[in-house]
């Protein structure tokens, strides 16, 4: 940008002094600088090759052609006039520059051939009156002056027309406004060199003012060809969006000035034949007549598609096309009023909000679209599709229809998706609703609830809508509401505790840290009901950082006696908290727990959800904590699918085998895939743990393969933190005795 300010600075300087010393074009400076200036362009368009090329390089060769014009008339001694063949060649080349450049902008489309026929018309009314009748029907001028001055008048005409299009088209930007600057100082050194002609002697010798004219056009095109921003500029200034609006009044002003000119013209010369110098300019009225009236068709036309297009988008999804949620609600309004049986589904994609904060929205809305075009691609034709918003979509089909239509978009809407240049896995959950309801509400809310149902049936499935669901929903709301309630006001939570042993020697060696949840009405609720639920609501925030610091303050005085760990369930939403590690690390401090005696448990599950760059920082995190000494164990292992994958992945410590292992160990065959579990594990430097032992025949097997620690009702059911207290007590006086 520098180096560029630099050059236009020094150059235009020069240009001022080559006018001010040189009279004329072939002044010496004034052919240093040309030279330089096309030099300039040249190296430029060939180091950068701005966009579009052949519409660069053409207008380069309309400066080159002019300067090589110059050159020759003043270099070759007693040059021939045809010598100045180049002035009247830029001018092509120019337009067709222009041209090319304006079409790729905008293509060319009737209303804006209209549009430039109608300036070229009303610019050629004033071309006659002013130039071209004067310089065709005055005596004592040279023909072949006379002649090549009218030609280049005409050039002008379209260069101008040309020039308007490109500024039409073109949104405003440095390297625009200096092409547009360029073309405009030739165009208007023309103008002043024919005025100068048609008032003077009949003179064809250029003035120093048009020659420092045409040295700025070429100035001014080797800036814009120099500028940094070249290469793409014109790519970048494609103006977007509609197309520009009518401008009638510039029409109507265009379509008067012709023929008030010509009236005024005929006045104040009284000398000219009025018949024939009016033939021209009627003629010409009468085309800008007919182009205007076709044109103000065009715009009528413009404006009805217009307003077909607000219609639509009234009705539809912007992004997807599909039908939106008024266009929805009024379909479905229809067939209630029409008394036909409505079948109803609602798809949400699972996780993909996870997808959206990740990959971001772009990768979200390719996704979006490309859930779009299978559902198109799926429900048949005569199914309304909407977007209800977000990641949400809905189908009304025939009855008959509907479960075929909903097990096929479960299958197709979860094979993979291909967004941001990687594949993307999702699924959908539909919620299916067919029947006759009162209102469209009722269709919406059953529909939903069967959703919801699928959602927590574990997602990627169709769920019919059932009055039981029903039930179920209203009970999941009202827990959802106790919740929210009883975490505001501190109220109804409690720690439970259940001691982890070392089978062997029958020695606590931790204990796992259990939430306990009492409704207002006194009945406990299991935390494998309620913690989803918070977990959904956002609550498991609040509630996760309460167990933290009350199972670290509890555990503080077992550890400090009894040497023994505390292990805290994590869910998924925390983990993912950018904050989550530094909150673990405050409460060790405020409880003075060390690091070494704490576990943190996170199951599977979720992370299978998780996009790989939130499990890269999940991983990172948790990789943060153990570097303070705490531990971290997998949860449940073996009821997940993808279980070794986050084995190799995650830093851990300890494994959990889910009870569902432990639960027939007795028998050979599981005994078989137990054995298998905790060699994994050692292989992995995992301590393996066993959960839910219930028997001594458990105990006994779990001794004779080997795995020491294990926790269940066989050992102690959890328990409050005074009864846990006792039970360390009690179990110190049995060890010592
Ligand atoms: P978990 O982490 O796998 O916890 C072990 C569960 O197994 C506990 O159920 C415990 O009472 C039960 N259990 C222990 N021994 C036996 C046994 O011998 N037989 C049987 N049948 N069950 C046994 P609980 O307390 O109902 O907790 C259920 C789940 O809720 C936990 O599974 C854990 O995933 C979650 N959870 C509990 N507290 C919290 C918490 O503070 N935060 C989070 N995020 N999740 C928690
Ligand atoms: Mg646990
Ligand atoms: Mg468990």
């Amino acid at each position: 940008m520098r180096i560029w300010l630099w050059f236009l600075g020094a150059a235009a300087a020069l240009s001022v002094l080559a006018a001010l010393t040189a009279p004329a074009s072939t002044g010496a400076l004034n052919l240093v600088l040309l030279a330089l200036f096309v030099g300039a362009a040249g190296a430029a368009l060939i180091r950068r090759r701005p966009e579009p090329r052949a519409g660069w390089w053409l207008m380069f060769s309309g400066v080159a052609a002019s300067a090589a014009s110059t050159y020759l008339l003043a270099l070759v001694p007693h040059a021939p006039e045809e010598l100045g063949a180049g002035y009247f060649l830029c001018y092509p080349l120019t337009a067709a520059g222009l041209w090319l450049v304006a079409k790729r902008l905008r293509p060319w489309s009737s209303t804006r051939i209209l549009d430039t026929g109608i300036v070229l018309i009303g610019i050629a009314q004033l071309n006659w009156i002013f130039v071209l009748y004067p310089l065709l029907h005055r005596s004592g001028l040279e023909p072949v002056h006379a002649w090549s001055v009218s030609l280049i008048a005409v050039c002008d005409l379209v260069t101008i027309a040309l020039l308007l299009r490109f500024a039409m088209a073109v949104r405003r930007s440095p390297v625009a406004l200096l092409l547009l600057a360029s073309i405009g100082v030739m165009v208007s050194s023309d103008a002043f060199y024919i005025v100068k002609y048609v008032a003077g002697r009949g003179t064809a010798v250029i003035s120093s003012f048009s020659a420092v004219g045409w040295l700025v056009w070429t100035l001014l095109f080797a800036a814009a060809a120099l500028h940094p921003d070249a290469e793409g500029a014109l790519r970048r200034a494609r103006r977007s969006g509609a197309d520009y609006g009518t401008p009638i009044g510039a029409f109507i002003a265009l379509a008067l000035l012709g023929p008030g000119l010509l009236v005024a013209d005929l006045v104040l010369r009284r000398g000219v034949d009025p018949w024939r110098h009016a033939l021209v300019p009627a003629v010409l009225t009468g085309a800008l007549m007919v182009s205007m009236v076709l044109r103000l068709g065009r715009a009528l036309q413009d404006r009805t598609n217009l307003q077909q297009e607000l219609a639509f988008r009234a009705q539809h999804d912007v992004l997807t096309g599909l039908a939106n949620r008024e266009l929805f609600r009024t379909s479905l309004q229809g067939e209630l009023d029409a008394h036909r049986e409505i079948g109803l589904l609602i798809i949400d994609l699972d996780g993909f909000k996870d997808v959206n904060d990740t990959l971001g929205h772009p990768a979200g809305d390719e996704l979006l679209l490309t859930a779009a075009e299978r559902l198109r691609a799926t429900a048949d034709a005569a199914s309304l599709l909407a977007r209800l918003g977000g990641d949400e979509f809905a189908v009304i089909c025939p009855p008959d229809q509907l479960d075929d239509i909903a097990a096929a978009l479960v299958r197709e809407l979860a094979l993979p998706y291909r967004v941001a240049g990687r594949e993307q896995r999702i699924s959908a959950s539909i919620g299916v609703y067919s029947g006759h309801p009162v209102t469209t509400g009722d269709a919406l809310q059953s529909a939903d609830i069967a959703l919801y149902a699928a959602k927590e049936a574990g997602r990627n499935r169709a769920v019919r809508y059932h009055p039981a669901l029903r039930e179920a929903h209203v009970a999941h709301t009202v827990l959802a509401d106790q919740l929210r309630a009883a975490v505001e006001a501190g109220v109804g939570f409690a720690m439970h505790y259940q001691p982890v042993v070392d089978v062997p020697t029958g020695r606590v060696t931790a204990v796992e840290a259990l939430l306990r949840f009492t409704t207002p009405d006194g009945i406990a609720v299991s935390p494998a009901v309620f913690v989803p639920v918070a977990e959904e609501t956002g609550l498991i925030g609040k509630l996760g950082s309460w167990v933290l610091e009350q199972s670290c303050a509890d555990a503080k005085a077992w550890h400090d006696e009894h040497g023994i760990s505390v292990t805290v369930n994590v869910s998924g939403r925390q983990l993912r908290n950018p904050h989550f590690a530094d909150e673990v690390l405050a409460v060790l401090k405020r409880t003075g727990l060390p690091g070494a005696a704490l576990v943190l448990e996170i199951t599977e599950t979720v992370l299978v959800t998780a996009s790989l760059e939130e499990t890269a920082e999940v991983s990172r995190r948790l990789a943060r904590l153990r570097a303070f000494g705490i531990r971290i164990a997998i949860d449940d292992f073996g009821t997940g699918y993808s279980s070794l994958a986050y084995l190799r992945t995650l830093p851990l410590d300890v494994l959990k085998i889910d009870r569902a292992f432990v639960h027939r160990i007795e028998e050979r065959q599981d005994q078989a895939l137990f054995r298998a579990v905790v060699e994994l594990a050692r292989s992995m430097y995992l301590t393996p743990v066993a959960e839910g032992v219930e028997t001594p025949g458990q105990a006994a097997v779990l001794r004779s393969l080997d795995c020491a620690l294990a926790q269940g009702f066989l050992f102690a059911r959890p328990m409050p933190a005074p009864a846990l207290a006792e039970f360390l007590q009690q179990e110190q006086v049995a060890v010592a005795a």
